[in-house]
């Protein structure tokens, strides 16, 4: 463990130090006299004295709408001369995210990404080879500061040139793979190509895999194809970036949250009501020590759902399941809820397709309909779409029409995040050859 006095805290004492934390942070907001003061006061707190985590559920709430509202720096919670960096998410349609950062602050975001390398197995001596994207997006230069953090040597690959990528790993044998687990797989397979093999020219014992929803049935093809333990991280620039929650390679069956920085709960993603813990909810976040962006129990839109207990790893910090969908992503397909990685999850049982798949949200008629485009692997015996469509229908309760499609059909993301359903309303087909 990195720092295994705060991650393996007894749950008490811990619960003692996140109650001082939110009530600074109340105190913290109130002085700041901005939206969320003026919904503190509005929910009767007039300060933080004697707030415990019980009182959370009555504590306002903040979402992305707040910071665009407040884009680009209505939302700073310093002096902006006290920022040293800004990253955000380019967002969806054109609107960007942006949050800033005091030098406390990326050092705090350096000792998480280190306890996330840390729970991977990496320690000082490791190599580790960064294929997640450098700039404003938070995953690149979060696991690379992390990586300097912990003492390991870091190779700023950055996403895309995958040929110069392969010819690194090749030539510098890191142990630690970082990238988008879509990349994971587009990397292993030009790795093969290359002759590169676990046991042959491979030394990768862990990935940290994170940025992108994945299923198991992903993990396992990325073990398979790179010879390694495929671990999930989690995080978001409104909250810091990389490094908010982490898997830890004995257990690998959740995510360990840094939860004496940042408060997590699960709420209803409709009544925004707790619900109990082994129950998917949404993820909300309290950011307890972050200076620049000061955020009370901020709504991520991701689903996912808490268990508590001591770990095999020894970690007392809360864990999450691996996000199972966004609030926002959840497609209604006559009248049944649907994320896509439950979609993911059946198309990947069938070895016969290819990891590239997009689902397109047929919005054309009045009742939508969902097909998923997948590629097929003829060294798998090629196409079964009636197979795969009776097997989603089975598990999902609903009809998807399934297209297969040669290799190469689907776009491919080789920076970023991976694009897995597009809507089509109308016009042109967002796809050659769907139609
Ligand atoms: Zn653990």
């Amino acid at each position: 463990m990195f720092e295994p006095d705060a991650e393996s805290m007894p749950s008490e004492q811990r619960a003692e130090l996140q109650e001082a934390r939110l009530r600074i942070l109340v105190d913290r907001l109130l002085a700041l006299d901005g939206v969320q003061a003026e919904r503190l006061r509005s929910a009767g707190i007039a300060d933080g004295r004697g707030l415990g985590l019980d009182d959370l559920p009555r504590l306002p709430m903040t979402e992305k709408q707040d910071l665009w509202d407040a884009y680009p720096l209505r939302m700073l919670g310093v002096d902006r001369s006290e920022v040293v960096a800004f990253h955000g998410s380019s967002g969806t349609g054109g609107r960007p995210t942006l949050v800033g950062y005091t030098r406390a602050d990326l050092r705090l975001w350096a000792r998480m990404c280190a306890r996330a390398l840390a729970a991977a197995g990496a320690g000082p001596g490791s190599i580790i080879h960064n294929a997640y994207g450098y700039g404003l997006f938070t995953g690149g230069l979060g696991i690379h500061q992390g990586a300097i953090e912990l003492g390991a040597a870091v190779v700023p690959a950055s996403g895309g040139m995958t040929p110069r990528q392969v010819t690194l790993i090749r030539d510098l044998r890191p142990d630690i793979l970082t990238c988008t687990p879509s990349y994971a797989i587009r990397l292993g397979e030009a790795l093969a190509d290359a002759g590169l093999r676990p046991g042959h020219g491979l030394a990768l014992r862990a990935g940290i895999f994170g940025a992108e929803p994945w299923s198991p049935q992903l993990r396992a093809r990325i073990e398979e194809l790179l010879g390694l333990r495929a671990l999930d991280i989690y995080g978001l620039s409104e909250v810091i970036g990389p490094g908010v929650a982490a898997e830890c390679a004995e257990a690998a069956d959740g995510l360990h949250v840094n939860e004496d920085h940042f408060l997590v709960e699960a709420v209803d993603p409709v009544t925004a009501a707790p619900v109990p813990d082994g129950t998917p909810g949404e993820l909300v976040f309290s950011s307890l020590t972050r200076e620049a962006v000061p955020l009370l129990r901020y709504r991520t839109g991701d689903i996912a759902a808490l268990r508590r207990g001591t770990c095999v790893c020894g970690r007392t910090l809360v864990k999450m399941s691996r996000v199972t969908g966004r609030r926002d992503d959840m497609l209604v397909i006559r009248g049944v809820n649907l994320y896509p990685s439950e979609v993911e999850r059946v198309l990947l049982e069938h070895t016969s397709l290819s990891t590239d798949y997009l689902l397109v949200l047929d919005e054309r008629a009045a009742q939508p309909d969902l097909v998923a485009l997948c590629e097929y692997r003829l060294d798998r015996g090629g196409p079964a779409g009636a197979e795969v469509e009776a097997r989603l229908r089975e598990v999902l309760g609903v009809r998807i029409t399934v297209r297969l499609l040669p290799a190469g059909t689907v776009p491919r993301t080789e920076v970023g995040k991976a694009v897995r359903v597009v809507r089509w309303a109308g016009g042109e087909a967002p796809v050659p050859g769907l139609g």
